[in-house]
């Protein structure tokens, strides 16, 4: 089989199926999984925009603790703790972190 240099331009290691080193097919992966994450970031944002005048209200409720999320307290977008692709509404920053790997407790 020929050798060829790695698809990504200026890397001059030999591969011999014609495609990247070991060390580009890495790179393009983690890039390949950024992209998707990039979308995922999208919604986020849009949500936590429609949401962040309703906080600065200080009458929004934390979906944890159903304390009020005070105007100037940090707070997150909070995801279902069964469906991680879904978004339940803002909780405080502390709550959020709080719950993180406790969710099989629920
Ligand atoms: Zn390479
Ligand atoms: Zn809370």
């Amino acid at each position: 089989m020929a050798m060829k240099v790695c698809l990504e331009p200026g890397c001059p290691t030999l591969v011999r199926d014609g495609s990247r080193c070991p060390t580009h097919e890495r790179e393009r992966d983690r890039q390949r999984g950024r992209r998707q994450a990039r979308g995922y970031d999208a919604e986020h944002d849009r949500l936590r925009a429609e949401w962040a005048p309703k906080v600065a209200t200080g009458t929004i409720r934390c979906t944890r603790c159903r304390g009020i999320i005070r105007a100037d307290e940090p707070w997150d977008l909070g995801h279902d703790d069964h469906d991680r692709t879904k978004y339940r509404g803002p909780e405080h920053a502390t709550c959020n972190r709080a719950a993180g790997g406790r969710a099989a407790h629920r």
